[in-house]
């Protein structure tokens, strides 16, 4: 069976960057599962393993633009340090650098990084970790099948690796 839109499709890979570092990864005990065609994965990364079976080995690379897009200087925000001073707030949590769990005006979770750190106010990046990256893959196809019509409905894969209800 060859991947097209509704089967589901494990895969193990490795993404690179251009700098070299390694972004993800899935191995074969923990293979990437996802149903082709309904943008559980990026648009070009669907396209990118369409018509590929189970043992083809894939290497391919997305450009910023096909990925997660460029930074964007309105996802850089200020918020107020006393935001952060609660007393639930561990004290040492405030760094630069630091990934920290956030949300956005409608309670949606999102996880912003800190770049600096001023006296009256925190400065956050809430662009995607890899926003501005080319993205490298490499992998090997492991399983392709038909998605049920139960997964199809759920958005999401059933079984082994996948959700269980
Ligand atoms: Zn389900």
């Amino acid at each position: 069976m060859k991947i097209s839109p509704d089967t589901v499709v494990s895969v193990t890979y490795t993404l690179t960057l251009d700098n070299g570092a390694i972004a993800d990864e899935a191995d074969a005990q923990q293979p990437f599962l996802f149903i082709h065609g309904i943008g559980q994965t990026l648009p070009a990364f669907d396209d990118a393993l369409s018509g590929l079976a189970a043992g083809d080995a894939f290497q391919f690379s997305l450009t910023a633009d096909q990925a997660y897009g460029n930074p964007n200087a309105d996802w850089l925000i200020s918020i107020p340090r006393s935001v952060f001073s609660g007393e639930d707030v561990p004290a040492d949590i405030l760094h630069i650098g630091a990934i920290l769990p956030m949300q956005d005006q409608n309670g949606n979770p999102m996880d912003g990084k800190v770049v600096e750190i001023t006296d009256e106010n925190v400065k956050m990046d809430f662009n995607h970790p890899l926003a501005g990256e080319a993205l490298h893959f490499k992998g090997t196809v492991v399983e392709v099948r038909a998605a049920s019509a139960e997964e199809l409905d759920h958005g999401h894969v059933h079984g082994p690796g996948g959700h269980h209800h």
